[in-house]
């Protein structure tokens, strides 16, 4: 008689987890010292009790007017930075950028350089603030490199602060900087998402001028993200050799009580995630991230974290560096943080909704209704640039938020579908369908505004009903755009939008010039209005996002569809992406492929990884787990149960069988390659999957090699 061992351990650590209060200690929210809001930053205050009046007032306008920073300043402030860094306890800084994977990179160098008298002294000079050298090759770069020059350099980025990130053996300066090549091209996030905002405040000031107003000067956007992730015991993560490679499960059975049921959102959060919630919070409040909610989200072990709005480029900054927190601190709780989109299949995914607005810098919100008659009308104005902006551009928009983990969530049953849509509200609706039909609701609801004119109809006070389905919504006083994944930066996302909008609104605004100043300017943007919307209605869907209907009704208004990643990240290379990219000098042609070229390798290569991972779990631990079980049913001569495992065990071995060919080296390049590997090695791992997730169901509990989803989402 065949014995069985079991093949995974009981998680026991989870089980036994205590609170430690010690790690936060208690704090007397009476005294200064226990404020933490950035204290870790290199801020304002810090500033002013550091740089003489006349550096610091250059640096402020540089700061405002969004100029370039003049490089006499940069010794001074590289001199006090160092002086407060090395109080701060820092050893060594680094140039913080974010190349084209993503992902944040940094190389440190120490402050302590050989006296020649056999000590060290600290240097930190302007020039070291200013440009590093990170070895560039090791950066994808989309091809720019081997044509031009091999090396590129980091820039400063004096409009996001420099901050020290803490580790327990040491502290790190961290100065957030821009990466480019030397033939001043951009490799990174930030120089395209800088250069949008220039755009965009160029035009909306060029606008406002128009509209009237002689006051503002700039124009920022402001960007608040809202992260979901996934929080599991470190074990189970160790024990996913899927989880590991791919931060996501290639195998796994839906678990038996899942996130239909809504007990969890909003529910009580485990002691051990709300401790690990506090420190996380702590750690970005002390490095001036302004960390506001937290709560459970939709599925089991799923979680969400939102800061308060700041401009798009520290906003984008400080979510990178969110990310990289989380994931950081959570092993310290014994935990793993999972950003991936999709970590298990059947189970919600985790998105990040990305709220988005435009104000000036004479404090008024463009995309807030306001209550002055020219408030309204300047914000009918640039809501119509948004929505021209999104119905033209959207399938870049929905390139911008592709990536491997998008394929799971983007369409599928519970994010918001591939198609990009407006959802106004009720209310708003309302008024573009009366500027564009010409007639207005005579009686004047109570929640409605007064626009002091006939032309235009009342505002609504209220964003009214919320459409949860909608990928591009809006809520009150910003746009939110729910389409970004939980892993993803929000640099490209709001460089697209940015610039689209920058393209709308001077299109709006030419229409509006070429009016003449005769009349009432509410007149003459309510015909701007009027024409715009009318060409643009249908983007804008008010209905259910989720509906199958919704498909056929979209391809019937000409909607792009765009399922998966190498079906949208074409449009990044697209006719008009590259004319509005190079009009406002965001990014070129040749930038534009660049990142084309690097977004679909790195597709391929994941898919690839994807691939190969789990042929390997499925030959080696999967295959193997139903041939033990065969062995003992061999005994038992129970053939109704043994002709069920024998069956699905063929089945799988065919199923390997498949995606081991498919995994088979190909000549293939490029966009090629990317569709070959969703077509053919992703398509094939589904095979193995569909049959691996019924043997789970079959073989004993005791030889399954694999943590289950009911485990993982549920042990705490
Ligand atoms: P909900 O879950 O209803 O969408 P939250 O309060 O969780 O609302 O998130 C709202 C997000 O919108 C926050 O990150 C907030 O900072 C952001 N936000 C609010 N106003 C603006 C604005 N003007 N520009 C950009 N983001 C904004
Ligand atoms: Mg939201």
């Amino acid at each position: 008689m065949t014995t069985l061992t079991r093949a995974r351990k009981h998680n026991v650590s989870a089980g036994t987890w205590s609170p430690d209060g010690a790690t936060m200690g208690q704090s007397d929210l009476t005294q200064d010292s226990n404020h933490p809001f950035g204290s870790k930053v290199f801020n304002g205050e810090i500033q002013a009790e550091r740089l003489s009046k006349d550096t610091r007032k250059k640096l402020e306008s540089t700061l405002a007017a969004g100029e370039a920073l003049d490089p006499s300043l940069a010794d001074e402030v590289a001199q006090a930075m160092k002086e407060w860094a090395l109080e701060m306890g820092a050893t060594h800084f680094t140039h913080v950028f974010q190349p084209l994977t993503g992902l944040t990179a940094e190389k440190h160098d120490s402050f302590f350089e050989p006296d020649r008298k056999g000590g060290a002294i600290a240097g930190f000079s302007g020039k070291e603030l200013i440009q590093g050298e990170p070895d560039a090759s090791s950066f994808p770069t989309g091809g720019i490199r081997a044509t031009f020059e091999a090396r590129g350099y980091t820039a400063w980025d004096p409009t996001s602060p420099a901050f020290i990130l803490d580790n327990p053996n040491g502290a790190l300066l961290c100065i957030p900087t821009a990466f480019a090549s030397w033939t001043g091209e951009a490799l990174d996030a930030k120089i395209p998402l800088l250069r949008s905002m220039d755009a965009l405040s160029n035009s909306a000031i060029r606008a406002l001028r128009l509209l009237g107003d002689s006051e503002s000067q700039r124009v920022f956007t402001t960007v608040g993200p809202e992260q979901e992730y996934f929080l599991i015991d470190e074990q189970y993560f160790y024990e996913r050799p899927d989880l590991i490679a791919t931060g996501r499960t290639l195998f796994g059975a839906k678990p038996p009580k899942g996130h239909e049921l809504d007990d969890h959102y909003f529910g009580s959060i485990p002691e051990r995630v709300l401790a690990y919630m506090m420190e996380t919070e702590r750690t970005l409040v002390e490095l001036g991230v302004p960390v506001k909610t937290r709560h459970n989200e939709v599925a089991p072990g799923q979680y969400e974290l939102a800061p308060v709005f700041e401009n798009s480029n520290v906003g984008s900054d400080h979510q990178q560096l969110t990310m990289q927190i989380m994931q950081n601190l959570a092993r310290k709780y014994g935990l793993v943080c999972l950003l991936h989109e999709k970590p298990f299949a059947g189970v919600n995914g985790s998105g990040k909704h990305n709220n988005w607005s435009m104000g000036t810098d004479t404090g008024h919100n463009l995309m807030d209704p306001g209550d002055t008659p020219s408030e309204n009308t300047n914000f009918l104005f640039f809501c119509a640039a948004v929505i021209q902006a999104v119905s033209k551009h959207q399938g870049l928009l929905r390139a911008s938020v592709a990536n491997i983990g998008q394929d799971h969530r983007l369409g599928a049953n519970e994010a918001p579908p591939a198609i990009i849509s407006i959802f106004l509200g009720a209310e708003l609706e309302k008024v573009f369908e009366a500027i564009a039909t010409g007639e207005g609701d005579p009686n004047t609801p109570g929640s409605y505004l007064k626009l002091g004119t006939d032309v235009l109809p009342p505002l609504p006070m209220d964003g009214g009903d919320r459409n949860r389905t909608s990928p591009f919504a809006f809520t009150g006083n910003k746009f939110e755009f729910r389409a970004l994944g939980s892993s993803m930066s929000l640099a490209f996302p709001n460089t697209v939008l940015n610039t689209i909008v920058a393209q709308a609104i001077d299109d709006l605004a030419d229409k509006l010039e070429a009016q003449g100043e005769a009349g009432d300017v509410a007149e003459r943007v309510a015909a701007v209005v009027k024409e715009s919307y009318t060409q643009n209605k249908p983007i804008c869907f008010m209905g259910d996002n989720y509906a199958d209907e919704w498909h056929a009704e979209a391809e019937s208004r000409g909607l792009k569809n765009l399922r998966t990643t190498p079906d949208a990240l074409p449009e990044v290379i697209a006719d008009g992406t590259v004319e509005a990219f190079e009009k406002y000098n965001v990014l070129t042609k040749r930038e534009l492929e660049a990142r084309f070229e690097v977004w679909i390798e790195q597709y391929a290569v994941l898919a690839n990884t994807e691939a190969e991972t789990g042929q390997n779990i499925a030959k080696t631990m999967i295959l193997p787990a139903a041939i033990s079980y065969l062995a003992v049913l061999d005994d038992a001569e129970v053939d109704a149960v043994e002709d069920e495992v024998r069956g699905l065990t063929n089945d799988l071995v065919a199923a390997v069988r498949k995606l081991e060919e498919a995994n088979a080296p190909t000549e293939l390049e490029g966009l090629e390659l990317a569709e070959y590997a969703r077509d053919a090695q992703l398509g094939s791992l589904d095979g193995v999957r569909e049959v691996a997730d019924k043997l789970e169901g079959v073989v004993p509990d005791d030889l399954w090699p694999l943590p289950k989803y009911s485990e993982i989402l549920f042990v705490r």
